[in-house]
């Protein structure tokens, strides 16, 4: 069986197991499969924010709790039909999640997940503090859900609510991951240059992900208040947080399915606690929060992917899920190509260009142009410069002063991602791919600025014909260079000299009108090289204009028309490869320097 319909199966034979629990199972069993579901639902927006994303969260229970009490306060202080509360709940979660996103998700390192702690203790505080709110006492006699006639009061009534949101849930999240928006939130571990360089925007693809994972924290508080039909600040603490934390932890924060079965260990552990400790000791509460602690840092010793890492390692990888809809077919239209200057009209230019790092000038006045349709050589010895003079010109790093002018317009200034937009495309010295996507999605990422869908779009499943045109297109670029028959393979399986390689698939998915590739043939072995040297041969007889920086000398003499020599920051000579070869200066400032 083939690894994808052995997925389909599996999750077929869930969904029956799911569906048939309750009528084997006692009233306990049922309850406790009815909080399972719900800390799955928070569980799973931690799984994709701080396990894709890589935003650490200790403060998912207030969401919980803006939901909860926003419907317990709809639905007995105005007396409102639930479903009316559900649209309220969601609605303020999401606000106050994209306001308290806003606030922080800027802020790097450790300071997020502190500033979650933050915000978590104040807004469980707030709860208990509102008269409104019920202070300490909470909301009571919350009613129970209804569809019609039919009431949900029962909680084997309200498991099959609960489990058909959590499918859907996972169905959306599933979709999500393989789309548009979903590669650039598996790329946002990458950074937000390599997020810039293909034309987005890292902090708003967090802030986006952020209120989803509220959301679906919302869609938790909205059941529980309805489920318990009594709302009170404790179930929302920081405590609380820290639980459905240690849920995504424990199942696996690299995969989906993590979030249910983390929910399940975690809540199962929990209620086996509450039996055992009362009887060792009288202070059973503090007990088995310390026991969680012990567990969580055990875990995180010990089993950083979590059960379902173990579980993946056990079975070989027969359960994962696929990477990217690879079955799509061809998309009605190809993506449409923009129109490249005409061959000859000067496209860059860069006018008097200084970097400063402190009191090192890495680049010092320099000044050159490129017209559309060469390719041009960027060379000199080991620090020179050229690195950072390619950082200046893609905007990746901000100039201490000077001119770039990119297409007529001055780009010195500008955001990266917008210069990107405009048909920069880029390759890092440092390869910056993400290793545990596959070198389609790594390549279909490129495209990210050509293409439009968002995440609503994407979990929706309604963004089908322009993600075949996105795969199509990463697809074409693959063969390119050459490693369409690899398509589905991780990038981090590649050699180095192939991931660079890669990374220039990735710039041809732009539809770039410069392309700036730094030190591409790096690693590579002379048959690759010529491979090279080919492609970006018929790249420039396509018209696509290039700059490059290369070590190799051979390599670069016989591919560029022209050449700019740097050293220590300054251009030292520019002209064609044979006159810059004969130059004195050239080659004073190569001896004794590798080429
Ligand atoms: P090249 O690519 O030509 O080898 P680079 O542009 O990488 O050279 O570096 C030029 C000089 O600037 C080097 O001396 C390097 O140490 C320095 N440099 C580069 N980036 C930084 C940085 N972010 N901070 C401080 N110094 C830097
Ligand atoms: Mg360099």
């Amino acid at each position: 069986m083939s690894r994808i319909s052995r997925f389909r199966l599996l999750v077929a034979l869930l969904v029956v197991a799911i569906a048939l629990a309750p009528l084997a199972l006692g009233n306990f069993s049922v309850s406790l499969l009815n909080d399972i579901g719900i800390g799955t639902l928070v569980a799973l927006g931690l799984v994709l924010l701080t396990g894709v994303g890589g935003a650490t969260s200790f403060g998912q229970a207030a969401f919980v709790g803006i939901a909860a009490y926003s419907t317990a306060w709809l639905t007995t202080a105005q007396g409102l039909s639930p479903w009316l509360g559900l649209a309220f709940a969601l609605l303020l979660t999401g606000l106050s999640a994209l306001a308290i996103g806003m606030l922080t998700l800027r802020l790097g390192g450790h300071f997020l997940p502190l500033s979650t702690i933050a915000w978590g203790i104040s807004i469980a505080m707030l709860f208990g503090n509102v008269d409104g709110l019920g202070r300490h006492t909470g909301l009571s006699n919350i009613p129970p859900l209804s569809i019609g006639s039919f009431s949900l009061a029962d909680a084997r009534a309200m498991y099959y609510l609960i489990w058909l949101i959590v499918g859907l849930a996972f169905l959306f999240s599933y979709n999500l991951l393989a789309s548009r928006p979903g590669r650039a939130i598996r790329s946002l571990r990458g950074g937000s240059i390599l997020l810039a360089s293909v034309g987005a925007d890292a902090y708003k693809v967090r802030l986006a992900l952020f209120v989803l994972a509220a959301i679906f924290a919302g869609l938790a508080g909205w059941l529980y208040a309805h489920m318990n039909r009594f709302v009170s600040p404790a179930p929302f603490d920081v405590r609380a947080s820290i639980e459905y934390l240690l849920m995504a932890v424990a199942g696996g924060l690299g995969q989906l399915a993590g979030a249910v079965v983390g929910a399940a260990l975690v809540l199962v552990a929990k209620n086996a606690l509450q039996d055992v400790l009362p009887l060792l000791t009288q202070r059973a509460g503090q007990l088995e929060a310390i026991t969680f602690a012990a567990l969580f840092i055990l875990l995180l010793h010990f089993a950083r992917g979590g059960l379902m890492g173990f579980l993946r390692r056990i079975t070989k990888g027969r359960f994962q899920a696929p990477q990217s809809a690879d079955k799509l077919g061809a998309p009605a239209t190809p993506l449409p190509h923009r129109e490249l200057p005409r061959r000859g009209t000067p496209i860059l230019s860069v006018q008097g260009a200084v970097k400063r790092f402190g009191g090192l000038v890495a680049v010092n006045d320099v000044s050159f142009e490129v017209n559309a349709g060469e390719i041009i050589g960027l060379i000199g010895p080991n620090g020179a410069g050229k690195s950072t003079m390619f950082n200046l010109l893609t905007c990746t790093l901000p100039m201490t002063s000077g001119q770039v002018r990119f297409l007529e317009r001055d780009i010195a200034g500008m955001p990266q991602r917008e210069v990107a937009r405009l048909g920069l495309a880029r390759t890092f010295q440092h390869v910056k791919l993400r290793p545990h996507m596959s070198l389609l999605d790594n390549v279909a990422l490129g495209a990210h600025s050509r293409t439009h869908s968002g995440m609503l779009k994407a979990g929706l499943r309604l963004d089908r014909e322009e993600e075949r045109q996105i795969l199509h297109e990463a697809m074409k670029q693959l063969e390119r260079i050459g490693l369409a028959d690899r398509a589905h393979e991780l990038a981090g399986s590649l050699p180095l000299g192939t991931q660079r390689i890669l990374e220039i698939a990735r710039a041809l998915a732009a539809d770039p009108v410069l392309l700036v590739l730094d030190e591409p043939a790096a690693g590579l072995r002379r048959k690759e090289k010529m491979a090279l040297g080919e492609l970006l041969r018929k790249l420039r007889e396509e018209g696509v204009t290039i700059l490059i920086v290369e070590h190799d000398m051979d390599f670069v003499m016989k591919l560029v028309d022209r050449l700019v020599v740097m050293n220590f920051g300054s251009k030292l000579v520019e002209g064609v490869p044979a006159a810059v070869r004969a130059d004195e200066r050239v080659q004073a400032a190569y001896l004794g320097s590798v080429a």
